[in-house]
């Protein structure tokens, strides 16, 4: 299979092939139409198996053919949000979403903790399309009222166990119920624990199952 078969917008093709890549992993190959198509998606996912592109070009895709109105918007509030459970981790997605996206107009935000907040905080008011976050930082943001959530159609839960493992669970719930009741879920877990086959069952609506 080649990137060309997936349907991805022209622009999105371009980055990808700048990026050296043809073939998409079996994670791509199983997520971008399922992410296309607008399902919920819980994938079981290692790192290094392409997921970070798996949800980011059909995320970039679907921000892209939006009614224009919401990307001409003067106070541009997020509409996806992507929670990671490190910083380490959040600046590579935002890259990504940067390296993916870079002919669109589309901007996006990595924030987390343990750096100052008032950098962030200007970022935020200069609009943004994709926020990338940490669940304390983005929690800080929200009680500042520096960032709005009311507006995320597409909700990332990127290394579920993890974020688990390390004690985000009410992070993670206090997060979600911040969010629009209609939207779309994807949750990527490097296993299926209970805990997580318990999250997953909360949080995802009729999902498309990906394992690789
Ligand atoms: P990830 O699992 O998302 O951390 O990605 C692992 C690495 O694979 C990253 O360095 C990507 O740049 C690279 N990658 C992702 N998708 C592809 C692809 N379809 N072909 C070649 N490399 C890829």
């Amino acid at each position: 299979m080649h990137f060309s078969e997936l349907g991805l917008k022209a622009e999105i093709q371009r980055a990808v092939a700048e990026q050296g890549y043809d073939t998409p992993t079996p994670i791509q190959q199983q997520a971008i139409p399922a992410v296309l198509a607008g399902h919920d998606l819980m994938a079981t996912a290692q790192t290094g198996t392409g997921k970070t592109a798996g949800f980011t070009l059909p995320i970039l895709h679907l921000l892209a053919s939006g009614s224009n109105d919401r990307l001409t918007r003067i106070a541009k509030t997020p509409r996806v949000l992507v929670l990671t459970p490190t910083r380490e981790l959040a600046i590579q997605v935002e890259e990504s979403v940067r390296t993916y996206g870079k002919h669109l107009p589309i901007n996006s935000l990595a924030v987390f903790g343990g750096v100052g907040i008032n950098p962030q905080i200007a970022n935020l008011r200069r609009g943004v399309d994709i926020l990338v976050a940490t669940p304390g930082r983005l929690l800080d943001h929200v009680q500042q009222r520096t960032v709005d959530l009311s507006a995320i159609e597409i909700f990332v839960l990127d290394e579920a166990d993890r974020m688990l493992d390390m004690g985000f669970i009410r992070d993670i719930r206090k997060v979600i119920a911040l969010l629009p009741q209609k939207r779309q879920n994807l949750l990527f877990s490097a296993t299926f624990s209970p805990e997580i086959r318990e999250l997953a069952a909360g949080l995802l609506n009729k999902p498309v199952s990906v394992d690789v």
